[in-house]
């Protein structure tokens, strides 16, 4: 089975025929078998057996080193353990690649047919790492991800090789996944055979408590939440929950009108000790938040957003594709510089799609709009880097850490991007005097014909064109001039050109209340520049802004405020007297065992943005966030 079909494959990788020299079509493709042991997950060590088809000599394998939807050379490498090759019985010495820390050579003696392979896949404890090579397991509940367990021969595509995979899972457990089940004995399941591509693009989620909740039943194709949390307390989440989820379905549906998957699970685990990030899948996505992320009201509203976006990316990332991401296997590098395509509409949409489908009121997604606004609003950033810039080094900066976010802007592809589709869409209205939307984009440009998992790769000419055929416009000098400027400020196009204005007051909105509290922050970014930890440790600065000027920077930490012991409190308090005082604001900082006092001449209070509404021109935003 193949998730390319033959006439975009035969275009797509003709500049890797080089690459594969060693395999004419003469030779079938390998169809390799892996057993996975999966029940010592609760210990994070998960062991895995293949058998691969080999022939004497020489034999190169890789361990997945691009993975889709991560966006860099992130294949975990280091989690590796255990590696061992056998053929005959006899054990074969192995040696890593000297360029290559993810390709193993191994000698394979004359009369061996295979070699069998063995190694064990340690998933980091605690939260550490990202994406599948994130923390993965608890007591109660893992993601087993198969490009973490797996080794492939050299010569092949994803596409052409076959994997007949079995995993044997913690007693009792449960599992979902997007896999076809061939068998089941105890807790030792079989899967249908499957191209090597659509393994990795199908992870299997198990627990002690996992539930089954049927999104659009009676429907075809089905989409399902499976859902493993670590108690079962944290799977009793009230009755709109569902709803919405389901309205989510509903809406998704109706926006592009197809969908290209055969059944579609929702993979949602619910640990405070998983790594939390969403990663998309044709058929599934895994979405890993906090345990109580579906009971608590206040975590609730922060996670939504989360698998609205990584459902939009089964049409906008794995079914229409940029085609420098459209590689044939995870060692070729990818091509990032249309992520703001991948990424930046899947942001907007899925970020949509949560007011269309009752996760958020109006008003909360109008905050999380007018917060993301001014996020990018103060981006010193911007000044030596451009959006484009963003997507193009992506893969180079996969463990940038938080601080300095500003000045580094690491990942604005995403909710810079979310101003800029939403301009687009503003435009396309404006253009076509209110008859066609962004929506008549994505049913054109993402829609049918729908049905079995493809890949239809795009380049920025396609994604013009297909603007211009919805609303004619110089839809290349929009985006050059988007990618390339360097402000200054956020592009707020979108906002002024649908009907509101961002403005700052000093009350803070229920987002911005939610993610202080849930997070332990004090957001001070809009007002002087400086975002701080409820400890008072400081993340970031803003170059240019007042704390920056007078000194502060990340990694320090506030001790005192104008001679009281720093609390968020005591923070804000002093932020908010400054507007009627004269006398500077003064911090004392501690800083790698040295202390200081900083003084901040500020007298603006306290900074939060919202949207107010202007009522010179339509209201396109709410048109925009309506059930459709
Ligand atoms: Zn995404």
């Amino acid at each position: 089975m193949t998730i390319v079909p033959a006439r975009i494959f035969s275009y797509l990788f003709l500049s890797v025929a080089l690459v594969f020299p060693a395999f004419g079509a003469a030779s079938p493709a390998p169809r390799i078998s892996l057993f996975v042991d999966a029940s010592e997950t609760p210990r994070k060590i998960f062991h895995a057996r293949m058998t691969i088809p080999a022939k004497p000599g020489r034999l190169t394998l890789y361990y997945p080193k691009w993975i889709p939807g991560e966006h860099g050379p992130t294949g975990p490498i280091q989690d590796l353990a255990g590696l061992k090759f056998t053929a005959n019985g006899q054990a074969l010495p192995w040696r890593r690649d000297l360029l290559d820390g993810w390709a193993f050579h191994v000698d394979v003696p004359v009369g061996a047919a295979s070699v069998e392979a063995s190694l064990d896949f340690i998933s980091p404890a605690g939260r550490e790492g990202i994406y599948t090579g994130g923390a993965t397991a608890t007591d109660r509940m893992g993601v087993l991800n198969w490009n973490d367990v797996l080794l492939y021969p050299e010569g092949w595509t994803s596409d052409e090789l076959t994997y007949a995979v079995s995993v044997r899972l913690p007693a009792g457990w449960k599992f979902g996944t997007s896999l076809a089940v061939a068998s089941q004995s105890g807790d030792e399941v079989k899967f249908a055979p499957v191209s090597l591509t659509m393994l990795v693009d199908a992870p299997v989620i198990s627990g002690q408590y996992l539930k089954v909740v049927p999104l659009n039943p009676g429907q075809t194709p089905s989409v399902e939440m499976d859902i493993a949390a670590d108690s079962a307390a944290a799977l009793e989440a009230p009755a709109d929950v569902w709803e919405h989820y389901k309205n989510l379905v509903t809406q998704a549906g109706v926006l592009f009108g197809t969908q290209h998957y055969r059944d579609y699970h929702f993979l949602f685990s619910l640990s405070d000790h998983v790594a939390h990030f969403g990663l998309e899948h044709h058929e599934s996505n895994d979405s890993r938040l906090g345990e109580r992320a579906l009971v608590d009201a206040e975590k609730r509203l922060l996670g939504s957003g989360l698998l609205s976006h990584e459902y939009v990316h089964s049409w906008n990332g794995k079914y229409r594709r940029p085609i420098g991401l459209a590689t044939p296997d995870y060692e070729k590098p990818m091509q990032t510089d249309l992520l703001w395509v991948y990424e930046g509409l899947t942001q907007y949409l899925g970020e949509i799609l949560t007011a269309r489908d009752g996760e958020r009121t109006p008003e909360q997604f109008r905050d999380s709009l007018a917060y993301t606004a001014a996020q990018l609003d103060h981006r010193s950033g911007r000044a030596w880097r451009n959006l484009q810039d963003t997507a193009d080094g992506v893969p180079s900066m996969q463990a940038a850490p938080p601080q300095w976010e500003s000045w580094r802007r690491p990942l604005d592809y995403y909710e810079e991007d979310e101003l800029n589709w939403l301009w687009a869409d503003t435009i396309i209205r404006q253009q076509t005097h209110g008859q066609k939307s962004l929506d008549d984009f994505c049913r054109a440009f993402h829609g049918a014909p729908g049905g079995f998992p493809q890949v239809k790769p795009y380049t920025f000419e396609d994604v013009l064109s297909a603007l211009n055929q919805v609303a004619p416009y110089d839809w290349r000098a929009f985006w050059t001039e988007r990618l390339t400027n360097h402000g200054p400020g956020a592009p707020l196009g979108g906002i002024d050109g649908s009907g509101w204005k961002l403005v700052y007051d000093e009350t803070r909105s229920e987002w911005v209340r939610s993610r202080e509290g849930d997070r332990g922050l004090v957001d001070a970014t809009d007002s002087v520049g400086l975002l701080l930890n409820a400890d008072g440790s400081i993340t970031d600065t803003i170059e240019g802004m007042p704390a920056a000027k007078a000194g502060l920077g990340p990694g320090m930490r506030m001790i005192a405020v104008n001679g009281r012991k720093f609390s968020s409190a005591v923070f804000r308090d002093a932020l908010r007297e400054g507007k009627n005082s004269s006398s500077p604001l003064e911090l004392l900082v501690e800083n790698t065992e040295y202390y200081n006092t900083f003084k901040l001449d500020y007298h603006g209070g306290e900074k939060y943005p919202h949207l107010v509404r202007d009522e010179s021109k339509p209201d396109l935003l709410s048109d925009i966030i309506k059930p459709r």
